[in-house]
């Protein structure tokens, strides 16, 4: 059987290159890593993560990430240094492609000329908002004209698109989020990540919560806005990539409040699947007694939801005797069958 996984071997290059310090931003928290980049760090990254899956074939493709900073505002000699640790493992085939994500200011025709030059596919761009109130409260102002100047630009290289969108940041509601989600799709990425704001020690943000000027959202709000945006992005046919950012120890130490959950998609996912199955029951000419779905068998957790909470939500508001669920092996989608 063909197998499709990517590896990424991330290289943190943690707050370099970036214009200004957006309030959400700690970089070295979120990282883990409060050091520059030298070649001693690639190699060791190098080392954990690429070298070891090098003889086997659990990866089809094997790519080398430069994460966490903003790369292409880096100067032209350490943007060249870092790049050229890599191009020799592109140029052996140990390693297929580059990616770097970096800032829409960043973006013009000599910096994606020396991204190409070096093998880099794929640039991931950090919108986080399309409004200018949002942004600005956010501290990275950028104008919509400067965003999808950068993505042209990045289209007209052939080179992969990747966007992120923060919800829940100053100043952003439900509606705010939902006409960048809008936005975000008129820009045609390749794909998305998405993540909730959260309150994070040593952060501009942290500091606002201090002193109540920033409230983060509830995990219901943000549940219900990260459903809706699923929900847009599957019928442009958007890949996301993550939802959530990574639960690690640095993380866990730093964080301070807002929605945050392990498993972030996983919470998402029951939503939509318990609004398909209040979808199909609404759909009947009379509500039963008693009521069975049958789901794919490794649906069977989203369409349970969390604790079992979607069985129970739709009992209590159908006024349900009876509830089934049984997943299979042949079946494709959500069937209502009695
Ligand atoms: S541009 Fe990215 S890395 Fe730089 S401060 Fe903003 S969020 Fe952090």
């Amino acid at each position: 059987m063909k197998n499709n996984r990517l590896l990424i071997a991330p290289v943190f290059i943690p707050h370099e290159g970036c214009p200004y310090r957006c309030v959400f931003c700690s970089q070295t928290d979120i990282t883990g890593s409060a050091f520059q980049a030298d070649e001693e760090n690639v190699l060791s990254v190098l080392k954990t993560y690429l070298y070891p899956t090098l003889q086997s074939d659990k990866f089809s493709r094997r790519e080398v990430a430069f994460y966490g900073g903003s790369f292409t505002g880096l100067s032209d000699e350490r943007q060249e240094f870092l790049l050229s640790l890599i191009k020799p493992l592109v140029d052996d085939g140990r390693v297929d492609a580059i990616r770097v994500s970096t800032h829409p200011l960043f973006i013009n025709k000599k910096q994606l000329e020396r991204l190409k030059a070096f093998g880099v596919e794929t640039v991931e761009l950090g919108i986080q908002s399309t409004n200018q109130e949002v942004l600005g409260k956010s501290g990275r102002p950028c104008s919509s004209a400067d965003m999808l100047s950068a993505v042209s630009l990045i289209r007209e290289y052939d080179l992969k698109l990747g966007l992120q969108l923060m919800l829940g940041l100053p100043g952003d509601n439900e509606n705010r989020f939902e006409m960048s989600v809008a936005d975000i799709i008129g820009m045609k990425p390749d794909f998305v990540r998405l993540y909730p704001a959260l309150v994070l020690r040593h952060t501009p943000l942290f500091s606002m919560y201090q002193k109540g000027v920033y409230s983060p959202w509830s995990l219901e709000r943000t549940l219900g806005s990260l459903k809706n945006a699923v929900k847009s992005f599957g019928i442009a046919d958007i890949p996301i990539i993550r939802i959530g950012l990574q639960p690690d120890n640095s993380l866990r130490d730093n964080f301070v409040a807002g929605p945050f959950h392990p498993s972030l998609r996983y919470l998402v996912d029951c939503r939509i699947g318990l609004d398909l199955m209040v979808d199909r029951i609404l759909s009947l000419n009379r509500v039963p007694e008693r009521v069975a779905f049958r789901v794919p068998m490794k649906s069977v957790s989203i369409y349970t939801g969390n604790r079992r909470e979607n069985l129970k939500i739709l009992k209590e508001r159908f006024s349900l005797e009876e509830i089934k669920l049984s997943g299979e092996e042949h079946c494709r989608q959500l069937e209502l069958v009695a």
